[in-house]
């Protein structure tokens, strides 16, 4: 029953050369005895939650005042017996955290929520204080409740200090921090996030494509069963079998779809550091934000396009990966600077021609450099186009399994034909 999975997350500041990498268990108790306490725990962490949530919402009323989060972490003390006190300070801090950002995003006239639910049951948070692991084995010290005992499963070895530990239903996540290596000696290379073309990468003398429409399909046809299923159980009853076997076909269906963009996400960004390994990369930061006021279908597609991962990816499997400004970008000319608007080709009056995306990455990448975009930059000639998936190797001059498929702009233009084009193998 032990499955283990890896993922990774970084902190919002992309290039801070501490990473945390999070190790996940599949766990749920063995015993009895071990029942009693991971459920009495999690109520309890439910408990203070919905404590926290109530405590808020009378200090919003006229003449409240909401406490500091010492003052909180004092009140709290010895009300909560079945969590150890580290593990009750760290959910106050969390909700501290939520309270903090709902006002950033008030403050910035957005959408925002104050935690309102009151749970039964939430996850319990242990501090490297609290959560101890000696000879393959972690405690976690529950208070009054008792302590939980976890074997870790057999090739599990955690990549640093252990800094956090997560305990939900079902699964122990692992937060250990790691001093990232110094990765150095790579190109400098601009790139540009897209729809149709997901990535546009270019280090100034070849340009990699990779394109998009994979996921773009996925997304668009995981939309439309979605709405199905819902149209269905738009005629049933809430509760109902037929609601409830409609309900689990919908998270079937979404977990297969998320599952199967996180591998297409994984090969594309995988194939930019095979062509650009160790580079320093210079992203366009992404414009989600841009979506709502977009029509819908376009909004749908700019959504999808699930730029923020790719970026935490590119991230790790790059020396670096650095937002710059990417407005203009694209409807630059990088030789004479002009600003005109095109559809996926770029036609320029001075004679330059090349694919959109490619200008795109080329003026970021001057940007990333020079902080500015600056005419008298040259457009890559030799270009790739690769699928994400559909080959497994790169489409790199030299390497053995090179398709051979270098595309010349200027002879690609004769031809006038401006997508992907097939490899051969
Ligand atoms: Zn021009």
């Amino acid at each position: 029953m032990l499955g283990l999975s890896q993922s990774f997350f970084w902190p919002m500041c992309y290039n801070k050369p501490m990473s945390y990498r999070t190790i996940k268990i599949d766990w749920l108790p063995q015993s009895g005895q071990q029942w009693k306490t991971f459920t009495e725990a999690r109520l309890e962490a439910g408990r203070l939650w919905s404590w926290l949530v109530e405590r808020h919402a009378d200090a919003r009323q006229p003449g409240g005042l909401w406490p500091s989060k010492a003052d909180l972490q004092r009140e709290i003390k010895r009300q909560f017996p079945c969590l150890h006190s580290q593990s009750a300070q760290q959910i106050v801090g969390d909700f501290c955290e939520a309270i903090a950002s709902a006002e950033t995003l008030r403050k910035h006239g957005e959408p925002y929520d104050y935690p309102h639910k009151k749970p039964r049951y939430r996850q319990v948070i242990f501090t490297n204080q609290g959560a101890k692991l000696r000879a393959h084995t972690l405690s976690l010290p529950c208070g009054k409740a008792g302590t939980l005992h976890v074997r870790l499963p057999k090739g599990v070895a955690l990549p640093g200090r252990l800094m956090e530990v997560r305990l939900s239903y079902g699964c122990i996540e692992l937060v250990c921090a790691m001093l990232e290596e110094a990765r150095t000696g790579g190109a400098t290379i601009g790139i540009d996030l897209g729809v149709n073309t997901l990535i546009a990468a270019t280090d100034g003398d070849q340009a990699l494509l990779l394109s998009g429409r994979a996921i773009k399909a996925t997304m668009q046809l995981r939309n439309k069963r979605l709405a199905e299923i819902r149209a269905k159980q738009a005629h049933t009853t809430q509760g109902s079998r037929r609601h409830r076997r409609l309900q689990r076909a919908k998270y079937q269906m979404l977990r297969a779809t998320k599952n199967k963009i996180r591998d297409l996400c994984h090969k594309a960004t995988r194939k930019v550091a095979e062509v650009f390994p160790n580079a320093t990369a210079y992203v366009g930061a992404p414009f989600n934000d841009a979506a709502q006021k977009m029509r819908r279908v376009q909004a749908q597609t700019v959504a999808s396009a699930c730029n923020r991962k790719i970026i935490s990816l590119l991230n790790y499997k790059l020396a670096a990966c650095l937002e710059v400004d990417e407005r203009y970008t694209s409807q630059t000319c990088p030789v004479c600077g002009a600003r005109s608007q095109h559809r996926r080709t770029y036609r320029c009056t001075c004679g330059c021609n090349a694919p959109r995306d490619v200008v795109g990455s080329v003026n970021i990448r001057t940007i990333g450099i020079g902080g500015a975009m600056r005419p008298g930059c040259s457009v890559p000639n030799a270009i790739h186009w690769a699928y994400p998936s559909k080959y497994p190797a790169t489409c790199v001059a030299g390497s053995p399994s090179d398709t051979g498929q270098v595309a010349r702009v200027e002879t690609r233009e004769a031809a006038g034909a401006c997508a992907p084009a097939e490899c051969h193998s």
